[in-house]
């Protein structure tokens, strides 16, 4: 596919990043090499200076992974993916480009709890200042803002508490204090909304959740807007060392293909289900971008084109009511992550969001009770029968159920 410049996402999921190969497979072969050999010493001197292209060593550039890097730029309308070994090391290496000691970071408050860890108490320890605030409030990011904020960071919906953050506005405040926007676009997927038109920077995902949607690899990417960002953020991953391997490139190019498919189906079941919920009379609130409930519904409506797959509530009963409920579950899998076929439910503060400490999550008001679930591509009436038939146990004793083999 030469010219994708016309196409819509829809088809740029199938065709982006593939290119050509000996043989003409219609996709990447899977590269399992760590090292590519040189023509001559004189070309391999010349690839190493960049006088010519080509490939030298995997932790430098490998063609699986170049692939999948292209197919993730595409859908973002950015320049260049970098793939990265887990999500984590994908915001790990972007603020290790953006930062150094001395400098400010302006993080949102409802972030994923490692995040929240890494810029507190890890980028702290070199020597980089940070400020936490509630980005959905556009005074609280201006105030934070200090000579030295170079980066302001943001999730939306945030994680796990799906407060929405005007992603256009904050960009224009860290603009003109010269900050740069960095956000993590794992909940949304380049499907249901696209940072770089609304003001970004530079786009974080962790590949683990919808990109590769199948609970089989760990993997993260970096999305740049622009062309000279690059080399920076090439060369810290390259001296940080945390890519992403050829199978696992390779695995999660294969569940991409499907990733606009499955985004239209987890956002009309994710709706279903928090309908669902809130009728319900034993859950004491819910929280969903398109529901008329959700505070910022107006601009979760501008900025994304769908509510995405998770949904969080909490029960009258609370964290007692929602543990039982949890452990009732028979369908949806008791376990963290999200974005995946299947649904998931789990417990931030006792799970994901654990390491924050009781502060920072009082602070991003992720309450005890919070339960999260990310519902899956299953049919949304099983799902729906499965959490009604758990919920019915947090008012019964229902003794304990045995798992029906998808646990
Ligand atoms: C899971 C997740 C991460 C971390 O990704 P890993 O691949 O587990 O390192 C970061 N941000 C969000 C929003 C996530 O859900």
């Amino acid at each position: 596919m030469e010219d994708l410049k016309n196409l819509s996402v829809d088809s740029l999921v199938v065709h982006a990043g593939i290119g050509k190969y000996e043989n003409h497979p219609v996709i990447p072969p899977i590269y399992q090499v760590s090292t590519f050999s040189f023509e001559s010493a004189n070309h391999g001197a010349s690839l190493f200076a960049g006088r010519e292209k080509g490939y030298i060593y995997s932790r430098m550039g490998n063609p699986t992974v170049e692939a999948l890097e292209k197919n993730v730029a595409a859908l973002e309308g950015g320049y260049a993916g970098l793939a990265c070994g887990s999500g984590m090391a994908a915001i790990h290496t972007a603020l290790a480009t953006l930062l150094k000691s001395g400098d400010h970071i302006v993080c949102a408050d409802a972030v994923y709890g490692p995040t929240c860890t890494l810029v507190e108490s890890i980028l702290s320890q070199m020597g980089v200042e940070s400020t936490i605030v509630d980005t959905s409030d556009l005074e609280a990011v201006e105030k934070a803002m200090r000579p030295n904020t170079k980066v302001v960071y943001l999730e939306s919906p945030g994680n796990p508490t799906l407060v929405i953050t005007d992603i256009a506005a904050v960009s224009k405040i860290a603009h003109a204090h010269g900050a740069e926007v960095v956000i993590d676009n794992t909940f949304m997927s380049p499907i249901l909304q696209q940072p770089f038109k609304l003001g970004a920077d530079v786009i974080v995902h962790s590949l683990t959740k919808f990109l590769n949607g199948h609970a089989d690899v760990v993997g993260g990417m970096i999305v740049v807007k622009r062309e000279e960002q690059c080399y920076e953020f090439r060369k810290m991953l390259n001296h940080l060392g945390g890519v992403l391997p050829p199978f696992e490139s390779f695995l999660v190019h294969r569940g991409i293909k499907t990733l606009s498919l499955r985004m239209k189906r987890h956002c009309e079941s994710a709706m279903k289900v928090a309908q669902y919920l809130e009728s319900h009379s034993a859950v004491e609130w819910v929280r969903y971008p398109w529901l008329d409930s959700h505070p910022q519904q107006e601009i979760a409506k501008k900025q994304m084109s769908g509510g995405g797959a998770v949904v969080s509530f909490s029960l009258k009963g609370g964290l007692e009511a929602g543990k039982r409920m949890m452990n009732c579950v028979r369908l949806c899998g008791l376990a963290v992550s999200l974005g995946g076929v299947e649904s998931l439910i789990q417990h931030p503060a006792g799970m994901t969001h654990a390491s924050m400490g009781p502060e920072a999550r009082k602070r991003a008001n992720i309450t005890d009770g919070l339960v999260r679930i990310s519902v899956g591509v299953e049919d949304v009436d099983d799902i729906i029968a499965d959490l009604d038939q758990a919920l019915a146990c947090t008012t019964s004793d229902c003794g304990s159920p045995a798992k029906v083999g998808v646990g």
